[in-house]
């Protein structure tokens, strides 16, 4: 943001309003020094007269933030790009440069020989085998395998909601399996994001309650709560449905407003179980491009499970799995999600030799 920019925009805007600076400063409730102070660009009004400030100067938030008249035409783009540099700075945008420094700082995740075996009266099933991989940080990992072949089972012991029978799984640096049961929902809440194909939303809350809710438990302040969800749901278009109960919304919208929860809290990684499962194409693609974008303007790691070679095909690494091991990594280096989408489909008729994954 062009503080200076911001602040001869604001002058130039009250002047035009016909208000002197301490007119101003008395509809804002602040001192004559404060206006004086933003007008020049030495500071930046206090989030909450945002707003208050927006009506007084008949201007939008977004162009407030601009610095400068936003024309029809490119309202979408530039407020995107306005709304991507307020949130990342409330969400802490400091914090994801910091964790971007050495190679050991950049890995998000990290498996050592994990191992999980189920165990039933008089059957065992090895259902995870021996998977080891890193996930570095701004990255989208798919993980593909057919029915049966242990993703979820893995994503579980990732999402500490299941423990490995043997391995290492380090979160942040942290060895999961030293978090103690008591401290398990706080570490979850601290460091994950999750969208899964069902149950993402809390049924008896608004959309807007369930992802204000991420956030109070995030002890997020109060005032900035609000602010959050309307930039991001503006984002996401689904500012219309916040103040909906997930029932009254379509399935697309409810997944989108699951990204919406699973972002806003800015967590190290979000993990993703099957998230267009339940979706048709349209939601599915735009479901896809939430988490691209996540991706790209947020800095958001995520790691998703998928066993359609489309979804997977917007990811930039892939680890197919079969029979609870990783048997293939595909890397997508520079090439158009067409002919990523190609190299999957060659991956998975190799190793299924036909028939058993599904398209
Ligand atoms: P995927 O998500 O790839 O379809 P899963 O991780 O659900 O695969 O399952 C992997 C294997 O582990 C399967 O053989 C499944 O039957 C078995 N399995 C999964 N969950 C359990 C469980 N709670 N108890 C026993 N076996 C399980
Ligand atoms: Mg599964």
């Amino acid at each position: 943001m062009d503080q200076i920019k911001i602040g001869s925009f604001i002058a130039a805007r009250r002047k035009a309003k016909g208000l002197t600076q301490s007119q101003l400063a008395d509809k804002c409730g602040i001192t004559d020094k404060a206006v004086s102070k933003w007008e020049t660009g030495k500071s930046m009004p206090d989030l909450s007269l945002f707003m208050p400030l927006c009506d007084l100067l008949e201007i939008t938030l977004n162009e407030l933030l601009s610095g400068d008249f936003i024309a029809d035409e490119n309202l979408k783009e530039q407020s995107n790009q306005v709304l991507f540099e307020v949130i990342t700075t409330w969400l802490g945008k400091d914090q994801w440069e910091l964790r971007a420094g050495s190679d050991n700082e950049n890995i998000v995740l990290k498996l050592q020989n994990i191992k999980k075996i189920y165990k039933t009266e008089n059957t065992s099933t090895l259902a995870v085998n021996n998977v080891s991989f890193q996930v570095s940080k701004g990255s989208f990992v798919g993980i593909m395998g057919a029915s049966g072949s242990g993703k979820t089972t893995l994503l579980n012991m990732i999402a500490t909601i299941d423990r490995a029978t043997d391995g290492t799984i380090e979160i942040d640096g942290q060895n999961i399996a030293e978090v103690s049961e008591n401290d398990l929902a706080a570490f979850r809440r601290k460091h994950l994001g999750f969208i899964f194909q069902e149950y993402n939303l809390l049924d008896t809350l608004t959309i807007y309650e369930n992802i204000a809710l991420a956030l109070t438990v995030k002890q997020f302040p109060k005032e900035s709560i609000k602010q959050i969800i309307y930039d991001l749901a503006e984002k996401l278009e689904i500012t219309h449905a916040l103040s909906k109960f997930p029932y009254e919304v379509s399935g697309g919208q409810r997944q989108r407003c699951a990204c919406a929860r699973a972002i806003a809290v800015n967590p190290s990684l979000i993990l993703a179980d099957e998230p267009t499962g339940a979706l048709d194409s349209h939601s599915a693609r735009q479901l896809l491009e939430t988490l691209v974008m996540f991706r790209r303007d947020y800095g958001a790691t995520i790691l998703m499970v998928t066993h359609d070679a489309l979804s997977a095909s917007y990811c930039d690494r892939i680890l197919f799995m079969q029979d609870g091991e990783i048997k293939a990594v595909l890397e997508r280096e520079q090439e158009s999600k067409q002919a990523f989408f190609a190299d999957i489909l060659e991956v998975m008729a190799r190793l299924a030799g036909g028939g058993s994954y599904v398209l």
